[in-house]
């Protein structure tokens, strides 16, 4: 199942065959399509279309180009369209210097006047923004405060620079790309939609616009979303399931419509790799880190009403030889329940699997002894958060327990130093982006000091 976030079929472009295309759409698996209103008429023709069709919703909104013709009743019109049950975001709205088709004063001024009717009526916004990143970014800016948390709107069809993605993001929108992240020549806009956090990530048609390859040239349709969010996956070293899953939890997080993500997962699936959910809690308090708050990765909520045994842990395996590794991560610090996860590990071993452990490094403070060579022969892989290039950076920023303070950056080394000894493969893993954190520094340290693996991950990348 996944989902259209910006349609039109209301457009003549579809008179002919638009019954046939809904139809397609359905048999592609679009669980949810949203038409998007450009004037008064097409928000009026958006939401008859989601009468008519359960699956359908629908925005009304001025676009920046049609501005230009507002008159007295279009306010009106827009306050009584949002009233409807499935009118669900005010939009498409925004500033387009690339066409010009309405003055820019107006854009602005319209622009402004829409996010106060939004902000009035509590809705979210869809964004069109076009060659008007530095207006668009202080416009909002007076409207929507710095909270990467909040359900803001969606900037639709985006095709800005990484700057823009990071301010839209940190005043909590969504980025929704469109066929053209397929195009060729798009490398740079492929750039940016690696970096996009799972949870604030949607892909869109805007059909008939933007066909996304291989049918480039032909009328695109909201059935094709499936190609753009195949690229997407593959940008981001996933697969397509993982996500339209996430995206689908976006839509429920965002709209309300949908599911939520079942709490309670002990096992989960992102790539071909299962995960183990083993504990949420955790010798840390990292700044970047919602496991209390927001536990959900990559689609899966992994909020734990009690932790599993070894037995429901190894029961949440369906089949060992079907994945390339089982994960020993979750949002939590596995070395907390050491003797499940060498029990399990045992049993996947012994299965013919292959075992990574995702850890904090603290699991000898922990467990007051060194661990490592009891975990010899059951992980093949361990990957310790390193995170910073030092000890006070580490204080400040992973928060580690009052007791673990000032020493506990120098035991992780040393349990880096020591995993060498006995597990196959290491690595250390920093998650960017972090204030007072010399990335560069950090994988000098990796590569030089321990000669291990270094993974640079933008926060709820991956799993
Ligand atoms: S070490 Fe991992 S689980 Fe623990 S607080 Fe940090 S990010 Fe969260
Ligand atoms: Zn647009
Ligand atoms: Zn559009």
């Amino acid at each position: 199942m996944i989902i259209d976030t910006h349609a039109h079929i209301d457009v003549t472009d579809y008179d002919e065959d638009r019954e046939a295309v809904i139809q397609r759409a359905r048999e592609s698996g679009v669980q949810y399509m949203v038409n998007i209103g450009c004037d008064v008429e097409s928000s009026y023709r958006s939401m008859e279309l989601s009468e008519q069709y359960d699956f359908i919703y629908a925005t009304a909104g001025i676009h920046p180009h049609d501005v230009k013709s507002i008159d007295v009743d279009t306010y009106t019109h827009l306050r009584q369209l949002l009233q409807h049950p499935k009118v669900i975001a005010l939009g498409e709205i925004g500033l387009d210097y690339f066409k010009n088709y309405s003055p820019q004063d107006e854009q602005r001024t319209h622009f402004r006047k829409q996010i106060q009717l939004a902000r009035e009526m509590n809705k979210p916004i869809v964004i069109h923004s076009r060659d008007a990143s530095e207006d668009i970014i202080a416009i909002l800016s007076e409207f929507y405060p710095k909270d990467p948390t909040a359900h803001s709107g969606i900037f639709h069809c985006f095709s800005g620079d990484q700057e823009l993605a990071d301010k839209a993001l940190e005043m909590g929108f969504y980025i929704s790309f469109s066929g053209s992240v397929t195009f060729k020549k798009a490398d740079d806009l492929r750039t940016v939609a690696k970096t996009i956090p799972a949870d604030r990530l949607f892909a869109e048609t805007d059909c008939p616009y933007l066909t996304p390859a291989p049918h480039r040239g032909k009328r695109n349709e909201p059935a094709y979303v499936n190609f753009t969010a195949e690229k997407l996956a593959d940008i981001r070293g996933l697969k397509i399931e993982d996500v339209k899953r996430t995206m689908a939890l976006n839509f429920f997080e965002l709209f309300g419509i949908g599911e939520n993500a079942k709490t309670g997962t002990v096992s989960y699936k992102i790539r071909n790799s299962l995960y183990l959910n083993l504990t949420q809690r955790c010798t840390a308090d990292c700044s970047f880190c919602t496991r209390l708050t927001r536990p959900v990765v990559q689609g899966y909520n992994l909020k734990l009403d009690r932790e599993p045994t070894a037995k429901e842990v190894w029961e949440a395996i369906d089949n060992v030889k079907s994945y390339d590794e089982i994960v020993f991560c979750g949002f939590g610090e596995p070395t907390l329940r050491l003797d499940v996860v060498k029990e399990v590990a045992q049993k996947i071993k012994d299965a013919g699997g292959r075992v990574r452990l995702n850890t904090n490094g603290h699991g000898n403070v922990i467990n007051k002894r060194n661990i490592l060579p009891e975990l010899s022969g059951l992980i093949d892989e361990i990957s310790v958060s390193l995170n910073t290039d030092t000890s006070d950076a580490y204080d400040e920023i992973c928060r580690p327990l009052p007791m673990f303070r000032n020493s506990i950056y120098a035991k992780i080394k040393e349990f880096i130093t020591e995993a060498k000894k006995h597990i196959p493969e290491v690595q250390a893993t920093i998650v960017t982006h972090q204030k007072d954190v010399d990335e560069t520094q950090c994988e000098d340290i990796v590569n030089k000091e321990f000669g291990v693996k270094y993974r640079a991950r933008r926060y709820n990348i991956v799993g």
